[in-house]
């Protein structure tokens, strides 16, 4: 599997936040990156930024060193960022997802057509847990509709099969 920028992306997203994608950005294809270099192109506060790359080694996406600056006398981190860690931690989010996913599916195909869907929204469930309202809506009272989730199969089939592509 390659660590696409893509599937950098999506992990450090999914494990840090939306936040932690420009300060990933900035130091994926380099090494020892000064702190303050990021705070300055990404033009915020340097708490901010080692707030952020903190998080980061939290999951070991990445590791640092210390350096005194001697003109200004105090410390300046150096940052590089832990691809082959990213890869392993990239990996196992896609196998829980896949199992997930294969959870999912299988609980589709054993209520194949005999899911039940509150027109409103509010509520979906398989025929025992609707049986058990009475085919009425706890939320607002509606008469439950029966959901054809063939559909549904088939989307969480496509998907079982990217993930599993991707894990090669
Ligand atoms: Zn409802």
């Amino acid at each position: 599997m390659k660590l696409t920028a893509k599937r950098i992306k999506g992990l450090v997203e999914r494990l840090i936040g939306p936040e932690a994608v420009p300060v990933v950005d900035m130091i994926k294809d380099d090494e020892n990156v000064s702190e303050f270099l990021i705070s300055k192109k990404l033009k915020q506060d340097i708490q901010v930024i080692r707030n952020i790359l903190y998080r980061l080694h939290k999951h070991d996406l990445v590791s640092y060193k210390r350096v005194k600056d001697r003109k200004k006398g105090w410390y300046i981190g150096y940052w590089t960022f832990n691809k082959r860690h990213a890869k392993i931690l990239y990996q196992d989010m896609n196998a829980t997802e896949l199992e997930r996913y294969q959870q999912r599916l299988e609980e589709e195909l054993a209520y194949l057509n005999n899911f039940y869907l509150c027109k409103n929204m509010c509520v979906r469930m398989n025929f025992e847990r609707a049986a058990s309202v009475n085919f009425t809506c706890p939320e607002c009272g509606t008469v439950l509709d029966n959901q054809n989730n063939e559909r549904t199969v088939e989307q969480l089939k496509m998907k079982i099969k990217e993930i599993q592509a991707v894990q090669g």
